[in-house]
């Protein structure tokens, strides 16, 4: 059994802003169930959501603060949670990363620089807290300068950095450098400085003993200059202390057998009780109702990550094929008109719905048959994941946590049963096309979809199998 302090700005159900906040609700408690001693660090914020008792445990100085270390549970799950809690810098209505308004943190560097100094302090077990972790397991950028700061002490423990996503790095000028008083050891070129700013992500990367990220592929394609933002160099020149591996998915909540925001349950041996859900949705969102026309589905981001643009140049030559398209999410607001422009000229094949509706994207994944993710990055991704097991077969381009959870439907992929959906290369409206046009040829063979449909279901999705490969990965430190 390893000590491991696991150390994040998010953690669902407590607060939440993104995939990061499902991997840290999720994964220390996978740990635990195989037997790890895990304890999960974070920003006590004023929009926590507390369910369970919080008790005081001590109080450590750092920069002229001082600082309460807090203890509660993560809802439903026996994992201890340490709250750094320091009302000057948490206390304040507003996200992590941004305020009421919606805007950034004018002090982000501040707040993330002082909650990692304090995560230092647990780590070295100065903080009164009598535990000191073998691994401390550190995630994004707002984590970054643990494992610098670590570096610099003596029989210190051992460091695991992962990149949720490379787009987020905290970068800060120069001046910032310096009114945080950090050791001047660490402001160089091989260091936390990039191009003459401060980098808390290059704090991970340089100075952590592995980097892991969220999937194999993307862990390979971070180390060129497509997908490194100028850290690709450093990133390769790691590369032997580099890995990936795939997030699990929450199999409870994303249970098609289970499912309460769903019309109808089904498995793998029931998939007609799938067309139940089908007409649900074609009723709810006003379309004709017909088991048998394909119904193509999208839940997002509406961002130029998620290839949005790329479907919206294909909608045009989708419409002279019999089917229907269902569209939830918001975001980009040029994005959002557009496609509500299609829905309004089409309104008997296209819905769209612009907002975040929990229960809807439930129906949409037990209701439709292909799901479109044609994302130009992803660094792992969870729709395509919940879409394989809903039955509902993903159309996604090949890159990051894509590539690595949807097998192609080729003539030997479909005989030996692995064929799990479509895969697509070039991030273009053709190439997309071409996939989907193989999707519809394949839709129209129910034996063979059936099957597609079964492999994609059969499938492990759950947090320990990732968690076994964690907890290697820990045994080699
Ligand atoms: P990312 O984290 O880049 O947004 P992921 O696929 O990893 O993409 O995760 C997105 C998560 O957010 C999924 O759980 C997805 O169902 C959910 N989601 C995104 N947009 C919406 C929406 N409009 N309504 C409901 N759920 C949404």
């Amino acid at each position: 059994m390893k000590k491991i302090l696991f150390v994040t700005s998010e953690a669902h159900p407590l607060i939440k802003t993104g995939g990061l906040a499902d991997v840290a609700g999720s994964l220390p408690k996978a740990l635990s169930d195989l037997g790890e001693d895990v304890r999960i660090i974070m920003p006590n914020y004023q929009a926590i959501k507390m369910t369970d008792e919080v008790r005081y445990l001590s109080t450590v100085h750092v920069n002229n603060y001082a600082v309460n270390i807090l203890e509660t549970r993560l809802p439903e799950a026996n994992v201890i949670v340490w709250l750094v809690d320091c009302p000057e810098f948490f206390d304040f209505p507003g996200n992590p990363y941004v305020d009421e308004q919606g805007e950034l943190w004018e002090n982000s560097a501040e707040r993330f620089a002082l909650f990692c100094r304090v995560t230092v302090e647990v780590a070295m077990n100065r903080s009164w807290l009598d535990w000191k972790p073998d691994i401390v397991h550190c995630n994004d950028w707002q984590s970054g300068l643990v494992p610098a700061l670590l570096s610099l002490e003596h029989n210190r423990p051992a460091t695991v950095f992962t990149i949720h996503n490379m787009a987020y790095q905290g970068i800060f000028p120069s001046a910032t450098y310096l009114s945080l008083n950090l050791p001047g050891q660490l402001w160089n070129m091989n260091g936390i400085e990039f191009h003459n700013r401060l980098s808390f992500l290059k704090g991970g990367l340089v100075y952590s003993d592995r980097i892991t990220t969220v999937s194999p592929t993307y862990a390979q394609e971070i180390q060129t200059a497509d997908f490194g933002y100028g850290l690709e160099g450093l990133l390769s020149y790691r590369k032997d202390f580099l890995s990936g591996i795939i997030n699990g998915i929450d199999t409870n909540h994303w249970n098609p057998e289970t499912d309460a925001n769903i019309k109808k349950t089904f498995n793998h041996l029931t998939l007609n009780n799938k067309l139940v859900n089908k007409e649900e949705l074609q009723q709810r969102l006003s379309l004709p109702i017909d088991k048998n026309i394909p119904i193509f589905g999208l839940i997002s981001r509406l961002v130029e990550q998620k290839g949005i643009d790329l479907v919206m140049d294909c909608l045009p030559e989708m419409l002279t094929h019999p089917l229907q398209f269902v569209l939830l999410g918001s975001g980009n607001k040029e994005f959002e008109q557009r496609l509500q422009e299609f829905a309004e000229s089409h309104p008997d094949k296209i819905s769209i719905t612009i907002g975040y509706d929990e229960t809807l994207a439930h129906l949409i994944e037990a209701g439709v048959d292909i799901f479109l993710m044609p994302s130009r990055f992803e660094p792992c991704g969870l729709n395509q994941i919940y879409s394989l097991r809903y039955g509902t077969v993903p159309v996604v381009r090949k890159t990051g946590g894509l590539a690595d959870t949807v097998i192609d439907t080729l003539p030997e992929t479909l005989n030996d049963n692995t064929a799990t959906g479509f895969v697509f290369d070039e991030a273009s409206p053709g190439a997309l096309m071409e996939a989907i046009k193989r999707a519809l040829i394949l839709y129209s063979l129910p034996e063979t979809w059936k099957q597609l449909q079964i492999n994609g279901m059969q499938k492990d999705y759950s947090w320990t199998k990732s968690a076994q490969q964690y907890v290697a990965l820990y045994n080699q430190l």
